[in-house]
């Protein structure tokens, strides 16, 4: 199986992937440019209909972001990859550097399978990731459900009234939504009362 890397969080799509807005560090600078090129050099493994987008927002066009993965027979990452390692410095499992950095020659891949889990707990372990164990996300049906329901409550001063706002995962245990406003912030509600908490977005992300 093909070691995931560089597959980052969705602020739209929670998951336990890392958000690479919390792995900027510090990097050798000939050690990054030569993991930059080795990145650039993968060979593709995949490919999507739809581009990428940098998380960062830096304004790269998405379409120079890349839609396929890239693969070196060992490790698979997106297209995209390169360009957090050289515009914004994120850093990458130690492991996959010094593999990079000892540029052994290539294998072909024994398959398609990629296991995301070291990524997971890599990303975890750096304090990247956004934890939400046991939330799940709604079916469609059950979106629009609960929205009627939330909708019903809301007072005309309430900060979701009348947004179009979208739900991202909810929590039966405790009867919660986490929804994203039109401006991308974050609303925690409680969808009994709706009561609610405002959040700027995932970074400032801290449930009481
Ligand atoms: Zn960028």
């Amino acid at each position: 199986m093909l070691e995931a890397i560089g597959y980052w969080f969705n602020d739209r799509a929670p998951s336990p992937c890392p958000r690479p807005q919390r792995l900027v560090g510090a990097w050798d600078e000939g050690e990054r440019a030569k993991v930059v090129a080795y990145l650039r050099a993968g060979d593709v493994l995949e490919t999507y209909r739809g581009s990428s987008y940098c998380r960062f927002a830096c304004g790269k066009p998405s379409a120079e972001m890349g839609h396929r993965d890239l693969t070196d027979g060992r490790f698979a990452w997106p297209e995209g990859l390169p360009h957090y390692v050289e515009a914004h410095a994120v850093r990458l499992p130690e492991h996959f550097v010094a593999h990079a950095l000892a540029n052994a020659p290539r294998i072909a891949p024994s398959g398609r399978r990629i296991d995301d889990e070291p990524w997971f707990a890599w990303g975890k372990a750096a304090g990247a990731t956004i934890e939400l164990e046991g939330w799940d996300s709604l079916g469609w049906a059950d979106q629009r459900k609960v929205l009627a329901q939330l909708h019903a409550q809301l007072a005309a001063d309430h900060p979701l009234f009348e947004k179009q706002v979208e739900i991202l995962v909810g929590r039966r245990a405790t009867d919660e939504l986490i929804c994203v406003l039109p401006d991308g912030r974050l609303a925690l509600v409680r969808l009994t009362g709706a009561a609610t908490t405002l959040f700027d977005g995932w970074d400032d992300w801290r449930p009481a």
